[in-house]
């Protein structure tokens, strides 16, 4: 999606001097009935310009194919939409000098903050039924920090969502409600392996629920 000039101006001004870099837009149908956001682009994310095509990625489409949904039809963004990294050194055994690596890392809650308006941005152009935030970041954005994933995954709920209020000082709560279903978010099975099965049934119900609503 194209965002309006002066809100990516905006945005990119106060992410300076922060540990982020590269810039992704959101992307899928503008008519969408299912928006998912995740964290943040990774490194994968940034060459290739795609949302998730890295190794979350992968997972993502085997579930979106289990509840026969495609990404042409729904939308895919993120609470943030440059990539955070983190300064690795370590010591080349085999030249003794010191290498760096710049790795992922997940967003901090000011820099989710700093790109909340592009995300309201595409809330409010897309106007999706559902909202599925992916992981304990999309789901803080969207109703603070009164829920955890691993306690309403797979729930539908309605509620309203926090955006940035008109002065740009914080966040309040919409005027509208939302359907919201939370997600683990896709990299949660690297880390527990076991929860793939869970993980399985709550995209399962999503796509009954995005394909009957
Ligand atoms: N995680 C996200 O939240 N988005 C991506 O595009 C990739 C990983």
């Amino acid at each position: 999606m194209d965002y309006p000039k002066k809100l990516v101006v905006e945005v990119l001004e106060k992410a300076q001097g922060k540990a982020l870099t590269g810039f992704l837009t959101g992307q899928g149908s503008r008519n969408a009935t299912l928006m998912l956001v995740g964290e943040a682009p990774g490194k994968i994310e940034i060459q290739t310009k795609i949302p998730f095509t890295g190794r979350s990625g992968k997972k993502l489409d085997v579930w979106l194919e289990l509840a026969d949904l495609k990404r042409e039809d729904i939308y895919i963004t993120s609470a943030v939409r440059n990539r955070p990294y983190k300064i690795v050194s370590s010591l080349d055994k085999k030249t003794g000098k010191l290498k760096e690596r710049r790795p992922n890392r997940a967003p901090t809650q000011q820099e989710v903050w700093i790109h909340a308006s592009l995300l309201d941005y595409e809330i409010q152009t897309v106007r999706p039924k559902i909202l599925a935030p992916m992981g304990n970041i999309g789901l803080k954005r969207l109703l603070g920090g009164k829920y955890k994933i691993a306690d309403i995954h797979g729930e539908l709920m309605e509620s309203t969502i926090l955006q940035v209020n008109q002065e740009k000082t914080t966040y309040e709560n919409s005027a509208e409600t939302y359907l919201i279903f939370p997600l683990y978010h896709p990299a949660a099975v690297f880390y527990n392996p076991a929860l793939e099965n869970l993980i399985e049934q709550d995209w399962e119900k999503l796509g009954h629920l995005v394909n009957n609503i």
